[in-house]
This record gives structure tokens, C-alpha cells and sequence, in this order.
């Protein structure tokens, strides 16, 4: 970092040392404009691999040559579709592959876990989780509260950051846990904020979680593909995860998830339950007791959607051909050069950027989020006109994130450029 300079000199020098910049060429590059433009919205939705077309190509022909028959007889039988993910996805999250699946939606899966590992009893009825959680969280864990006839004004324990800080520290979660240690029934945490673009210690709140004997789960939609996942080490509960941010699996795209191996086989633990979570031997039989699949696919309802796998497939193909370990070093410069550029502009702008994101690397994936005291929404908006593809979030943050699988450093050098010019309007 000693070296770095805001220079194209200097970025050009850090894509000729990065070994993953050929990865930047298996990626379509929006084309909707002549000009550079610079893509950092792999945080809502990641790019298409050119290998994806195709993926879901191949569907389509299995589909017309076979139709049912394409269940087994389909080069990738459409019935065991789902498997495909098992030993990838393990991989990406730190899981044993027993204890992930892929499939249905994040929100859907967010529900389905909680019918499992959100069981209040007596006083211990409460669910905590971080102030201002992403939407779709927010709602379904007031609707979980509401659905046991409880009142989330009273019962929805919000950890929120200090006054004048944006983000949360683990002392005061952890504080909040001990504080209402045998009334938490479980704990749910967005594991990287999509706001802010803090990372949780999820270690840390997994331990105090389960010491004052509560349920703990992460939303990862901000965390797969971005950070390391240790989940199985951490002793996480459940976890679930969408495919079309970081994972680069297109629009609404199928989503993952993990129970730890604990649960997976337990039958006490209630469920909602669907044939494609029933015994592989007999589903077909068409037995009339369901028998759960000893393993984290005994959650699934509904047999595989392959034409949105696919893509996931595809997808998946490159993270394992470029390692998560490599993504993650080259994401962590990144983000540094990033953090670098943007601190050298600031020093000669008299609107004040604040990058309210956390210095420290192991509390960020590759995520800056900045509020621009003094220009707000008007030096986004210039932002967009100038070819940064970036987004805005109320009431004053713009979200930007160089992700290492095609993004490289001189994105970020001419991101700079465009900031620069932008702060003079
Ligand atoms: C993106 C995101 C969602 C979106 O949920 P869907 O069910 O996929 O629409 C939910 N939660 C978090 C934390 C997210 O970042």
C-alpha cells in the first residue's frame, strides 16, 4: 500500500500482477452505453458469465429432445440437478456437504428455516437481530413474530450502532445477548450489512447465542461469494443465501442454504415439509408419511428448477476454477485501492466523503459504502451520468463495490477519475 499511487500507471502495474484478470473476459460488460463503464453493482446484481447462455441453452435442447424423460435421461439428469451444487457450495460457505442445498428463493428459505429454528416457548419468545436489516428481513421476521401471536414492537430486539456511528460493534451484540440472554429464542443477523457493508464476527455471536441457550442464523446474500464462510467451524444454526449478487447467477436466481449437521438428521424438529424433501428410495412410490432425506435436502419442497440452476451451474464453475481463497486477497486489495483513491480525492474536495464502511479488512467484504456530505444524492446522480454503475440508498449512502471475479483495478482508478470530476459540479 506504501506505493500506491491514483495514477493509471499504478493500476495497470496491479492488474499486470493479478493472476485472476482473465477472469474478467468470461464476463458480458453491460454495453448499453459507448463509453467506460465502470460496473460496481455486483452487490445487487452480478454479471452474466459468457459461459451462462450456454448452460441454460442446454436446458432448453434437453428439454425438447427428452421432455419428461429428461428427468434421467438428460446428459445432467434434471431429477439429481440439485447434487450438481452440493460439494461446490460446501466449499463456498465452509460447510460439510450434508448440510447445504440450493433451491427455492432467499426470503422463501428465510421462512422455511425459521418454521424449524424459530420455536418460542414460554418467556423465551424473542427474536434479535440488527437495526435497519435489509427490507425483505425486516418483514419476514415481524410476520414469523406476528404468526406465534407475538408483537414485534415488544418482542423484535434491535442492536443498533452507537449515536454518530454507522456501524454496530460486536461488544454491544453481544451485550444486548447477555441482556436478554434467557428471553432471546433466536438470533438472526444479516452476516454482511447491505448498508453499511459490515462484517459481523459471527463466530463470536454464534458462541454467545448458544450460551444463553438461543437459535442463531445469518442471512448471507452480502456474504456468499464475497468473504470467507467458516459456517460448520462457527457452529452457525442455518444460514441462507441469494445467487444473483455476488454469485453471479442472474435475476431472482436460486438461492442456498445450510443447516449444521446437528439438525439435519434430527426429526423432532418441525418442518414444512415437500415431497422433494422425502426419501430419495421411494419419493416415487408415492408414499403417503413423509420420510425426510437424512441431510439438509430434506428442507427442499419442490423438485429442482433447472433452467435457473443452470445458470447458478455455470456460475459456480468459475468461482471453483478461480478459488475463493485467491477472490478474497484480490478482493481485500481491491477494496484498499479503492479506500486509497477515494481518501487521496478527498483531500482537495470540499465535499467531505465519509466511508462509513469499517477500515478493518476482516470487517468488510469489497463493499464501500460512502456518504458524501454536502453533494448527497446530487454527485450520485452525476456519478450515473458519467458511467458508474453504482447504487444509491436512502436517506444518504452510495453503495459501490469492486468485486475481484471481473472488476479490476483500473475499474477503481477510473471510478476515480469520474468521483473527481464529479465533485467539481
Ligand atoms: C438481496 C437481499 C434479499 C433479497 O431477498 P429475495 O428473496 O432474494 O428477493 C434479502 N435479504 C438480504 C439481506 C438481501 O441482501
Amino acid at each position: 500500500m506504501t506505493n500506491w499511487e491514483f495514477s493509471l500507471a499504478c493500476a495497470k502495474k496491479l492488474d499486470e500482477n493479478d493472476n485472476l484478470r482473465s477472469f474478467r473476459d468470461q464476463f458480458h460488460f453491460p454495453s448499453f452505453s459507448e463509453n467506460y463503464l465502470v460496473y460496481f453493482t455486483g452487490n445487487s446484481l452480478g454479471l452474466q458469465p459468457k459461459l451462462t447462455k450456454s448452460y441454460v441453452l442446454k436446458e432448453l435442447d434437453e428439454w425438447a429432445k427428452w421432455g419428461v424423460d429428461g428427468h434421467t435421461n438428460a446428459e445432467r439428469p434434471w431429477m439429481p440437478y440439485h447434487e450438481l451444487f452440493t460439494e461446490k457450495i460446501a466449499t463456498l460457505v465452509g460447510a460439510k456437504p450434508h448440510e447445504v442445498a440450493v433451491t427455492h428463493s432467499l426470503t422463501t428459505n428465510l421462512h422455511l428455516l425459521m418454521v424449524s429454528f424459530y420455536r418460542p416457548e414460554g418467556k423465551r419468545c424473542k427474536i434479535l437481530c440488527e437495526k435497519k436489516a435489509f427490507p425483505s428481513d425486516q418483514y419476514a421476521l415481524q410476520s414469523q413474530l406476528k404468526f406465534h401471536g407475538f408483537d414485534p414492537d415488544k418482542d423484535l430486539i434491535e442492536v443498533g450502532p452507537r449515536q454518530g456511528e454507522y456501524t454496530i460493534r460486536t461488544e454491544d451484540v453481544l451485550a444486548k445477548i447477555e441482556e436478554y440472554s434467557d428471553e432471546i429464542s433466536l438470533i438472526m443477523i444479516g452476516g454482511v450489512n447491505y448498508f453499511t457493508g459490515q462484517v459481523f464476527d459471527m463466530k463470536k455471536i454464534t458462541e454467545a447465542g448458544h450460551k444463553v441457550g438461543a437459535m442463531v442464523g445469518f442471512d448471507l446474500a452480502h456474504g456468499a461469494g464475497n468473504i470467507i464462510l467458516n459456517l460448520n467451524e462457527w457452529k452457525v444454526d442455518f444460514a441462507t443465501w441469494c445467487s444473483y449478487k455476488y454469485l453471479n447467477s442472474g435475476p431472482g436466481g436460486v438461492s442456498g442454504y445450510y443447516i449444521n449437521e446437528d439438525h439435519v438428521t434430527n426429526e423432532e424438529i418441525p418442518r414444512f415439509a415437500g415431497w422433494w424433501g422425502h426419501n430419495k428410495e421411494d419419493r416415487f412410490k408415492m408414499p403417503d408419511k413423509f420420510s425426510p432425506i437424512p441431510t439438509a435436502e430434506s428442507w427442499q419442497l419442490s423438485n429442482a428448477p433447472v433452467i435457473s440452476m443452470a445458470a447458478h451451474l455455470a456460475s459456480l464453475e468459475l468461482f471453483e476454477k478461480a478459488g475463493m481463497q485467491n477472490l478474497r486477497a484480490k478482493s481485500i486489495q481491491l477494496t484498499n485501492f479503492l479506500e486509497f483513491i477515494i481518501n487521496e480525492i478527498n483531500k482537495d474536495s470540499t465535499i467531505n466523503l465519509e466511508i462509513i464502511t469499517p477500515k478493518n479488512e476482516a470487517e468488510r467484504g469489497c463493499q464501500l459504502s460512502i456518504v458524501a456530505h454536502g453533494a448527497e444524492k446530487k454527485l450520485f446522480t452525476e456519478l450515473t451520468k458519467q458511467g458508474v454503475v453504482s447504487d444509491w440508498r436512502e436517506p444518504n449512502v452510495i453503495r459501490i463495490a469492486p468485486v475481484p471475479l471481473y472488476n479490476n483495478f483500473e475499474d477503481v482508478y477510473r471510478f476515480g477519475l469520474i468521483l473527481q470530476n464529479a465533485l467539481k459540479l
